[in-house]
């Protein structure tokens, strides 16, 4: 029975090793390579988006522990992007998480209160 290369559909050569999937390095090559390019767009790009805004977080963080909580507009003064989070937590508030730092929002107020979640894993 002859196998068929997973990338270009053609047929594997019997002297390729049996678990082979695919026909030459080359195509076994350009998988590995699209596969890190996704990765690297999927996961790194947002990555080094909510660290930024954690470490706008982090400058800020002194501010609460001293008692003044900054406003979402003066936050978003900073630079601080809203639409991104890593997770949500549901504690009484929804806390959106990036890294380091979690926040939410006083919806009366205006405010954003900062909690420190600990290190990541
Ligand atoms: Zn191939």
């Amino acid at each position: 029975m002859s196998r068929k290369c997973l990338r270009c559909k053609a047929e594997i050569p019997k002297t390729r090793k049996r678990s082979a999937k695919y026909c030459s390095n080359v195509c076994a090559y350009e998988v590995k390579k699209d596969r890190s390019n996704q990765v690297y767009h999927r996961h790194k790009e947002p990555y080094k988006e909510l660290k930024r805004n954690d470490d706008i977080l982090s400058r800020i963080y002194p501010f609460k522990q001293a008692g003044t909580l900054l406003s979402f507009e003066e936050l978003g003064k900073l630079g601080f992007n809203f639409g991104i989070s890593s997770k949500e937590l549901h504690k009484g508030k929804t806390w959106k998480v990036l890294v380091h730092y979690g926040y939410t929002i006083d919806t009366e107020t205006q405010k954003i209160d900062i909690c420190y979640m600990g290190l990541a894993k």
